[in-house]
């Protein structure tokens, strides 16, 4: 079969838009491994991918979905052969390479891990790259030498993709998890994944002073902006907190003081670029430390029929936890 059921985004003098349509294998974009995808997840920046809210697609046409799982069907790559099962996420993926929301990818086998050991293709798109990046947050504050005796740290967009996964992972670590949320109604959801007390994200979103009351140990921060400058000023002495998101807004209104009066570390997270040892590194972390369970709990699973309308959702903050889609061979996508 050498045609296929994908989400395309297109702009041109028709505008911004994108749609399921059927594409040919012969349109995928260059790669050595040609991979049948199974299952890919709704992200945020997918939401934003589809919508347009912000210049993420680089290239048009493009394909969204930066994560997926699939078996491989040819390869030239000496990694890989046809049957293997393999997770891809980041890499440029539903940016400027085509992306999972499609029954067939072709990509560079440098992109690709093969299936962490104890994961289903399902557990490792339930993780994605949310949840790659919140382990490479949790690393981050490791790597600082931050441990759970310091005191307790705050997840923000604690109900979000990235946030559900930093919270459980950080809780099964041993640590005391703050949980900001601007959904109180998912207090139990975040109990249950470990979190020991849920404060009002509007707590964290309106301005204050650069040094607050110091409350945090750390913290991760997916929302940036206001919420990370007040993350920061209630942050003590020799903290650290990992930033990887926007949710809020891109600019981070604070001053030098956390840093210069308390010794606070401010670190960067990405989890796009190519970086296989590292990728290896953190999926296995996640394939040890993440309880199946708790996954479980913070997954919903939908239809590749309903992709788009979720990836349109989650830019309103609507998605709680994480969204796996099936992708299969369904051919009934309209
Ligand atoms: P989600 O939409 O699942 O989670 C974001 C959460 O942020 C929401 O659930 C909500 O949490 C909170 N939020 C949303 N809007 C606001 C707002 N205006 N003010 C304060 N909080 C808000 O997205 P993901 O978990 O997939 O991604 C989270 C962030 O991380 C995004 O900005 C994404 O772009 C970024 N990201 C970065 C990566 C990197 O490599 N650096 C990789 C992956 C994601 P609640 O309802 O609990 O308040």
């Amino acid at each position: 079969m050498s045609a296929f059921i994908a989400i395309r985004i297109d702009e041109d003098e028709a505008g911004y838009r994108a749609a399921y349509l059927e594409m040919d294998e012969s349109e995928l974009m260059d790669g050595d491994v040609d991979v049948a995808v199974t299952h890919s997840a709704v992200n945020y920046k997918d939401g934003l991918a589809v919508t347009g809210k912000a210049p993420v697609v680089r290239r048009f046409p493009m394909i969204p979905g930066v994560d997926f799982a699939g078996v491989v069907t040819r390869s030239s790559h000496p990694n890989f052969a046809p049957g293997d099962l393999v997770i891809a996420g980041g890499c440029g993926l539903g940016e400027q390479h085509y992306g999972g929301f499609a029954q067939r990818a072709r990509v560079s086998g440098d992109w690709l891990i093969p299936l962490p050991e104890g994961l289903t293709p399902a557990q490792a798109m339930a993780i994605g790259s949310a949840g790659y990046t919140a382990m490479l947050c949790v690393m981050a504050l490791e790597g600082r030498g931050l441990e759970p005796s310091r005191g307790p740290v705050v997840v923000t967009g604690a109900a979000g993709g990235v946030g559900s996964v930093a919270v459980a992972l950080l809780a099964a670590l041993g640590w005391r998890v703050v949980a900001s949320t601007g959904r109180p109604e998912e207090e139990a959801y975040l109990k249950t994944l470990g979190a020991a007390e849920i404060v009002d994200r509007a707590e964290l979103s309106i301005p204050g002073k650069p040094l607050q009351k110091q409350r945090f140990a750390g913290g991760v921060d997916t929302v940036g902006s206001v919420t990370l400058a007040n993350v920061l000023a209630q942050t003590s002495i020799d903290g650290v907190v990992a930033a990887c998101g926007n949710a809020q807004g891109m600019e981070l209104p604070t001053t030098v003081a956390p840093f210069i009066l308390r010794g606070v570390s401010l670190i960067g997270v990405e989890s796009v670029r190519p970086n296989l040892p590292l990728r290896r590194r953190g999926w296995e972390r996640l394939a040890r430390d993440l309880d199946k369970g708790i996954l479980a709990r913070m997954t919903q699973t939908a239809p590749f029929a309903q992709a788009l309308d979720h990836a349109r959702s989650i830019v309103a903050g609507k998605i709680r936890g994480r969204l796996v889609i099936e992708i299969g061979d369904s051919r009934s996508v309209g």
